[in-house]
């Protein structure tokens, strides 16, 4: 059996505490791996190792920061397949989706590579007679990056990135369904010239967690999971004093309105609502026509391009549409939400139930299915399924469409297909919802804008990559100064106003 590691000090090191977690093949059911689930002892020794290289990456001027990153995005091209391929295995996804994994996380590395810029403070001249103010962002120390399953390249990235350009080191605690994309990315960081100790991937459960949100070195914490895990590790490092952002779970609704490119929505629904197995904090899971008319419609386009989407495994060929789930555990839950779906009396128009993979039995396959006739009341439209099930809610009206997407508990991403730009311009300044998008089914923002949900989907107040993310990994310090030529004689005992 493969054993895993932890990646600290440049070094595979391995596990000591004699727990250990399996790393599945998704696509057979087999146990390929097994990982490390660190102690408290082992997460402390990551940590410190983190604060000594902290020390020095901090004085390395951020240009000299930003080239280490420069050649990190040349490994990740160089290493494209490799890592892609890792993915898959562990995750289950499709190889180019696996690409667009990486990529996405790519992006965000480019962006950080403008760390001299976005680090620069700003100045006052002649504030007051002969005084200057300037700020400037400094480090915050070490941090910890918290990651899910579903994205095992990219968020490590975009914790990894801003992190490390802003001259904080990083403790990395990715998932430990798919921990081995992790490890690479800290091995090409070791290849690009980054100093040892500044990234550290720690694998591990709870207990880890727990670890670093207890542990007085980390500063900050960067999750991104289930909004129940965000909500305890929200309050617990707030409680600790740190500074936290921790990003949710997810129910994105897609409006399509009458007027809409009824096979431009179709289209979306399925690449958003099924690829990746629907396992993305941005997949469509809820689709809402407005009007009995246009739910007919979208039905007869949608019903039969369900059907037609072929699932597989990731070595099954470039016309895979999805792959299986990440966990049986995830495979059955999606089955009771179906059948809750079923008991509570919405339309099951796409049975995916009896799917069946010759060859795969023992994967964690899910056949797709398409609901029709969902009401607000029910589970498998108020809970994330994250699984290839996409739920229609027929609304009879735009405002009602609209109150639906504002209303429901999370607000991570929302769309609307319309062919009229007041109905999305209204939308757009009224949906209680973080990322929109117009005729667009999953509006992630490129690297240069940032993201974060709203309500449920986030707690904390800056987003993720993007200038949030350079203010999240520093802190300002603002400078008055004045020189000796400016200084009058005696005390003045009232506060300092502007002459
Ligand atoms: P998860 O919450 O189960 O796990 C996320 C991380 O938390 C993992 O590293 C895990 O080891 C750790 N963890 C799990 N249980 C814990 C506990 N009791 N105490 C402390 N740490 C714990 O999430 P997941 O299943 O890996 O990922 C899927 C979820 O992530 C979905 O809800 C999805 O919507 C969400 N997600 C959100 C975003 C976003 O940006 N909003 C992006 C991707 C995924």
């Amino acid at each position: 059996m493969r054993e895993l590691t932890h990646y600290i000090d440049g070094q595979h090191v391995t596990g000591t505490s004699g727990r250990f977690a399996d790393v599945f093949n998704p696509a057979t059911g087999e146990v390929q791996a097994r990982v490390p689930l660190a102690s408290a002892e082992e997460v402390a020794q990551a940590v410190e190792g983190a604060a000594r290289a902290q020390q020095h990456w901090a004085g390395v001027n951020p240009q000299r920061r930003a080239r280490v990153l420069m050649e990190f995005v040349r490994l990740l091209n160089r290493d494209m397949d490799k890592l892609a391929e890792a993915l898959s295995r562990e995750h289950g996804k499709t190889l180019p989706d696996a690409r667009g994994d990486v990529q996405r996380g790519l992006e965000v590395i480019e962006f950080c590579i403008g760390a001299p810029h976005l680090l620069k403070g700003e100045y006052s001249g002649n504030a007051s007679r002969g005084i200057d103010i300037y700020s400037m962002r400094q480090p915050l120390g070490v941090v910890a990056g918290i990651t899910p399953f579903n994205f095992p390249a990219m968020i490590p990235m975009w914790k990894m990135g801003p992190a490390i350009a802003c001259g904080n080191a990083i403790v990395i605690k990715p998932s430990e369904r798919d921990p081995t994309v992790p490890l690479m990315l800290a091995e090409l960081m070791s290849e690009a010239g980054l100093p040892d100790g500044v990234l550290q991937v720690v694998n591990g459960d709870k207990g880890a967690v727990d670890a670093l949100l207890d542990s007085p070195v980390i500063q900050a914490v960067g999750f991104v999971g289930s909004t129940p895990i965000a909500e305890y590790i929200y309050a617990r490092g707030c409680a600790n004093g740190k500074r936290v952002q921790c990003f949710g779970g997810a129910k994105n609704h897609m409006i399509i309105m009458p007027d809409a490119d009824m096979d431009q929505a179709a289209d979306a629904l399925v690449g958003a609502g099924y690829g990746a197995a629907g396992e993305r904090c941005m997949a469509i899971s809820v689709a809402v026509p407005v009007g009995d008319a246009t739910a007919d419609r979208l039905m007869e386009k949608l019903v039969p391009r369900v059907e037609a989407l072929k699932i597989g495994p990731y070595t099954g060929g470039d016309d895979v549409d999805f792959g299986p789930v990440v966990t049986a555990a995830a495979r059955d839950n999606i089955a009771r939400l179906v059948q809750s779906g079923i008991d509570q009396g919405a339309e099951l128009v796409v049975d995916g139930r009896d799917f069946h993979l010759q060859g795969y039995e023992n994967g964690f396959f899910v056949g797709a299915h398409l609901f029709d006739h969902a009401t607000t009341e029910m589970d498998i439209y108020r809970k994330e399924i994250f699984g290839p099930v996409l739920t229609t809610l027929r609304a009879p009206s735009y405002e009602d469409a609209l109150a639906m997407a504002s209303s429901h508990e999370y607000g991570n991403g929302v769309a609307i297909f319309t062919r009229d730009g007041d109905t999305a311009r209204d939308f757009t300044e009224r949906v209680n919802v973080g990322m929109v998008g117009i005729n667009f089914p999953i509006p992630v923002p490129l690297s240069y804008h940032s993201f974060g949900g709203w309500k449920k989907s986030a707690f904390g107040d800056l987003n993720q990559y993007g200038p949030d993310s350079f203010k999240f990994y520093t802190r300002t310090k603002v400078v008055t100064s004045r020189w000796p030529s400016g200084i009058r004689e005696g005390g003045d005992f009232s506060i300092p106003v502007m002459e």
